[in-house]
């Protein structure tokens, strides 16, 4: 596998969550979030990206935590601390419980966002596994179009975007 394609592969996830996520949450019912208090002296780096390649799917949380013999994907995000996860950060949890559970032959009951003022457990319900699926066949689906839809009406997320540059649908 060379490093290119696992480069766009990373590129790809990135992108279209951030463009369809919002709109995944509204339709799937996603599970918010239950704040949680986790102990990271428990924390273990990951080493490399685990990889699905039936979907062709990678990702590397940024901690894995063991409990009760499963695998606990953490993910560390800076900046503000919001009153729920946002709807890309749970997906992004979502695609490592995947992969946890295709690498590893077990399933994460659930996944942890680390923001700097509190920590959300993001259920691995089979809803939203499913909601993942079919994120990730629209993303198949959109992968060369080049009019995808702003699904925000949110100035701040563009101001703060990486991808504002190339983008006409910016806000502000
Ligand atoms: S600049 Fe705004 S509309 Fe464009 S990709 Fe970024 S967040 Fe989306």
């Amino acid at each position: 596998m060379s490093s290119l394609y696992i480069g766009l592969a990373i590129l790809l996830i990135a992108i279209v969550l951030f463009f369809i996520s919002g709109r995944q949450r509204r339709a799937a019912g996603l599970p918010g979030g239950r704040v949680v208090y986790t102990d990271t002296r428990t924390w273990g780096a990951v080493e490399k990206p685990l990889f699905d390649v039936q979907l062709g799917l990678t990702g590397k949380p940024d901690y894995l935590v063991e409990q009760n013999g499963k695998l606990i994907p953490v993910e560390v995000k800076t900046g503000r601390t919001p009153e729920a996860p946002y709807d890309s950060h749970i997906f992004q949890v979502a695609v490592y419980c995947y992969l946890i559970q295709k690498t590893y032959g077990k399933r994460p009951p659930h996944g942890i966002l680390h923001y700097p003022k509190r920590d959300f457990a993001v259920d691995y319900t089979p809803e939203l596994e499913s909601a993942l699926l079919d994120l990730l066949a629209e993303i198949r689906r959109d992968e060369h179009r080049s009019d995808v839809e702003r699904s925000h009406d949110d100035e701040q997320r563009c101001h703060h975007c990486g991808f504002r540059n190339g983008c006409d649908q910016k806000l502000a």
